[in-house]
């Protein structure tokens, strides 16, 4: 039986006993069947996927669990709705080689993998023409030599999929490719794996971020106050003790987190363990996720709200990704 405080399991095997299957998901949470035959209609459009730890912070018999929500495959998911495609951000736009998008001056984001932990309904992965396999360092070389010969990058973001997917001899290899590259100053990893599979955090990962010659930032991926607990809790704690600066983004999404109590919570929870709230996106339109969206009325009142009620660093900026912008679009004015 999984236990939380196991620190004997390692996150490989941990990844190998993911729930993948409508039937275990259903019999675990005690959900209701007539709603099994569209999940399982809708894992063909995006299968099923979902880590122990964060079922394990579910609540079992609650539909409306804001973490089931996230995972939980439905009927919703085959609904086509104008303006929303299979490549909402335009990432064909932004290529630059291999598994090399740039939009912003000074840095690049490097497909690390396209593997993740745990399948998020609402994601543009869904979507995303992603080779599961994983890549040997032989292939990132042409993005590598990319970034070697634009002396304007000083940080190069690890994202995918989740880069945390990567063994520590796989990152280890990339960061000591990267480390030689002068002009470099900060690696940045996007990672839901300190969420989803807390125990991928091992001291020996942390030592490797915290060794580099470059500047580590870790951006986690939280969107409900009911994952920051439990080991997920712990590990941002050590995280953040270990000296990496640590921030959260999330995804605003209707049915998880479309309040203003909810986003407090969630803020309050990250603060208080030292991670900094810093972006809460307006959601991509890819395709088969319109039922999550918040329109941009509504998300300028709940952002408007956590202003009222939180110290100044623990809001997030409230963004919407827009083709061709110099940096993500804010929907409300700095203050
Ligand atoms: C979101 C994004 C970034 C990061 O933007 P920041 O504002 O620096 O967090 C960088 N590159 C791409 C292509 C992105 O989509
Ligand atoms: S890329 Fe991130 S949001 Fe998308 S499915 Fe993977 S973990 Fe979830």
């Amino acid at each position: 039986m999984y236990s939380p405080t196991d620190l004997t399991d390692t996150w490989h095997s941990a990844l190998t006993r993911a729930v993948r299957d409508v039937d275990t998901l259903f019999d675990r949470l005690h959900l209701p069947i007539e709603h099994k035959e569209p999940a399982r209609r809708a894992c063909e459009l995006f299968p099923l996927m979902v880590t122990e730890s964060y079922l394990a912070r579910m609540i079992a018999g609650d539909w409306n669990d804001p973490l089931l929500r996230q995972v939980l495959p439905v009927g919703a998911e085959f609904l086509t709705q104008p303006g929303f495609t299979s490549d909402a951000v335009d990432d064909a736009a932004a290529h630059r080689a291999p598994g090399l998008l740039q939009k912003y001056t000074g840095r690049v984001l490097l497909i690390a993998t396209g593997a993740c932990a745990i399948h998020c309904r609402y994601c543009f992965r869904r979507s995303y023409p992603y080779g599961e396999g994983t890549r040997k360092l032989d292939d990132w070389e042409p993005a590598l030599v990319e970034i070697e010969k634009d002396e304007s990058i000083q940080e190069v973001i690890l994202s995918g999929g989740d880069p945390l997917m990567l063994t520590d001899e796989r990152l280890g290899a990339m960061l000591a490719r990267l480390e030689k590259i002068e002009h470099l100053q900060r690696i940045r990893l996007h990672s839901r794996l300190p969420i989803v599979l807390p125990n991928r955090m091992t001291s020996g990962l942390i030592e490797l971020l915290t060794a580099s010659r470059l500047t580590p930032i870790l951006v986690v991926h939280a969107n409900h106050p009911q994952e920051i607990a439990d080991d997920c809790a712990n590990v941002l704690q050590k995280i953040v003790r270990s000296g990496v600066p640590t921030l959260n983004q999330s995804v605003l999404l209707r049915g998880v987190n479309d309040s203003a109590d909810v986003l407090t919570e969630l803020s309050e929870r990250l603060v208080n363990l030292g991670v900094m709230p810093y972006y809460l996106h307006q959601l991509d339109h890819v395709t088969g996720t319109a039922h999550f969206e918040v329109d941009d009325t509504t998300a300028i009142a709940i952002v408007s709200q956590l202003r009222e009620r939180l110290p100044g660093y623990a809001v997030p900026q409230l963004v919407r990704e827009l083709p061709g912008e110099l940096s993500k679009h804010p929907l409300l004015p700095q203050r």
